[in-house]
């Protein structure tokens, strides 16, 4: 049996990180078969896809997959390659961030850079740069020295940058990865026990009052984003307990949290409303400035959906359900916070 597999076609350059577009080849040791292809990551290859006939000129986010046909039938595997491309100037930028708040007011802990936007809308710009509570802002996937990464990070500096945000956000450094493949294997990778004890840490570190993370149904099944979930609720049951992470508390001290929120979470849910333009906002709504961050995220941004990022649902608190709703500091006293100077 041969080790390499000839009836797969071959992709010319084989997927990367991009600047500039770039010139696309799909070819096969057959000549007699043809090539149909995909350029979404939502779309598997049929009989009926395009035919490929030239080389193609990919110049966005492109998931590649391309799949041999002979009579119609399949022939062979399909072959896959992922493009990313960078904007240079965001790669060069640099900024002037503040340390992290002693105490923050809230955390929002996700999975991946983009995600701080993309299921949390007007979070940040409202709660950060319109209300001015300190804020400390957690990516849990991203991994430092990997070169895909480290691009991914500046785009994010961007949209904070863009937010309005004196602090950078904080990675954990797991990686990103099992998209399609079950929670399990992310419980895995990431070690459920070493993610529960890295999201304690920042909890007892920043002691914030409200956490917010992802849909527990992972957005739309991304397992990163259940994992960063499953640890953000474990986090704010575990924070207070001496016996859970010891080694953590002698230099941190014990926690507890009041407000869990979830996104599209079904208990003591509610629509935020991100629409009331802002005076410190320049007269802009925090939708409209998330829609700027979303835009920093320049080399996912062929991969988005249509994504809605207004309903929470109040998971844990200490201090009561919402009742007036579309507040995350509904029962909490902000006038506590030491409020973070504009940027
Ligand atoms: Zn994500």
């Amino acid at each position: 049996m041969p080790s390499v597999d000839t009836s797969r076609p071959v992709v010319t350059p084989s997927g990367g990180s991009y600047t500039d577009p770039v010139a696309v080849t799909i070819s096969h040791e057959d000549s007699d078969v043809e090539l149909r292809y995909t350029t979404s990551f939502y779309h598997h290859p049929t009989a009926e896809s395009d035919l490929y006939d030239a080389p193609l000129e990919v110049r966005e986010k492109t998931y590649l997959r391309a799949q041999a046909y002979r009579d119609g039938e399949p022939v062979g595997e399909a072959v896959a390659a992922g493009f990313m491309f960078f904007d240079p100037a965001m790669m060069a930028a640099e900024y002037d961030w503040q340390p992290q708040p002693e105490k923050a007011a809230m955390m929002i802990v996700f999975a991946h850079p983009d995600d701080e936007v993309v299921p949390f809308r007007g979070a940040i710009p409202l709660y950060g740069t319109v209300r001015k509570l300190p804020l400390v802002n957690i990516c849990m996937s991203n991994r430092e020295g990997v070169e895909k990464d480290q691009m991914r990070r500046k785009e994010m500096e961007a949209a904070f940058h863009a937010y309005g945000l004196p602090n950078a956000p904080l990675y954990a450094n797991f990686p990103d990865d099992c998209y399609g493949r079950p929670v399990t294997d992310c419980m895995n990778t990431w070690g459920m026990m070493e993610t529960v004890s890295y999201v304690t840490e920042q909890v007892r570190r920043y002691k914030p009052d409200v956490i917010l993370t992802h849909d527990f149904y992972g957005e739309y099944g991304h397992p990163n984003h259940i994992v960063t979930a499953i640890a953000c609720f474990d986090a704010f049951k575990m924070a207070n307990d001496p016996g859970r992470f010891p080694e953590q508390v002698e230099s941190l001290g014990l926690w507890q949290p009041r407000k869990l929120y979830a996104h599209k979470a079904h208990h003591n849910s509610w629509i935020h409303d991100w629409d009331t333009p802002c005076p410190e906002l320049g007269g802009r709504t925090p939708q409209e400035v998330a829609q700027e961050g979303v835009s920093c995220h320049k080399s996912q941004e062929a991969g988005f959906v249509d994504y809605q990022g207004h309903d929470f649902g109040l998971i844990l608190s200490s201090v009561g359900p919402d009742v007036k709703t579309g507040d995350f500091f509904e029962n909490i006293d902000t006038t506590i916070y030491q409020t973070v100077p504009s940027s």
